[in-house]
């Protein structure tokens, strides 16, 4: 798992907590935003989503519940939550508002980095968000019925794999998916795909839907991270 493809939003108010925090991530090579308060996440959110969130429970500006309960109506963001709670009422609250998982500070920098691998991967964005079908330019997406059918005429051939990841960008919805995650959702069985064939497969993707496969006004590249549909 190549974990610089990563970007991690880090919201944690205590400098102290913080700093040892994104040592220990950059150290195991993840791109790292740390974050003060709440307002300062919502707006990362806005500009550069994240592959996934630590977020402190107790925040200056608000409550990292209230935050994640917020997050949720609207996105499928992984997300940690840090606190110095360690009970189970806080733990099953935090999980019921959508949290994935939970750790009780101090945490261990090598207990945290597994966590985090282990979100990552368990993450991919969800087909369902899709369900009905969507539009790509003049293509129909149907991720239900497996379909890819064009307004005018016969729509190309696309391969299974080319298929997945063309479910997986629109099931995000406009955002951008990281090439890694995009290499989960078209792996094959226990054998893992390569960021570099999430590539291949966005340019054989380019000269099926794209007018003009070199200058592409549906499926972009987003710099250092990965790709997203224009919808
Ligand atoms: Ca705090």
């Amino acid at each position: 798992m190549d974990t610089a493809l990563f970007h991690i939003a880090l919201v944690e108010d205590e400098a102290a907590q913080r700093v040892l925090l994104v040592a220990y991530l950059e150290r195991e090579g993840f791109r790292v935003s740390p974050l003060e308060s709440a307002r300062a996440c919502e707006a990362l959110l806005e500009d550069e989503p994240p592959d996934l969130l630590l977020l402190d429970l107790n925040l200056p500006d608000g409550d990292g519940m209230e935050l994640a309960r917020r997050l949720r109506r609207h996105s499928s963001l992984p997300i940690i939550m840090l606190t110095c709670r360690d009970t189970d009422a806080d733990r099953i609250a935090g999980l019921e508002l959508g949290a994935d998982d939970y750790l009780a500070k101090p945490c261990h920098p090598r207990e945290l980095v597994a966590r985090v691998r282990n979100l990552l991967k368990r993450s991919i964005p969800p087909d369902e968000a899709v369900g009905g079908g969507c539009r790509v330019g003049r293509f129909l997406l149907d991720p239900v019925r497996g379909r890819f059918s064009c307004d005018d005429g016969a729509a190309p051939r696309l391969t299974p794999g080319e298929f997945a990841l063309l479910c997986a960008l629109a099931g995000a919805k406009g955002r951008a998916v990281s090439r890694w995650r995009l290499a989960e959702v078209i792996r094959r069985g226990e054998e893992p795909s390569s960021e570099r064939t999430v590539d291949v497969l966005v340019s054989r993707l380019r000269r099926k839907i794209e007018a003009n496969p070199a200058n592409p006004a549906l499926l972009l590249t987003v710099p250092g991270h990965g790709y997203r549909l224009a919808c």
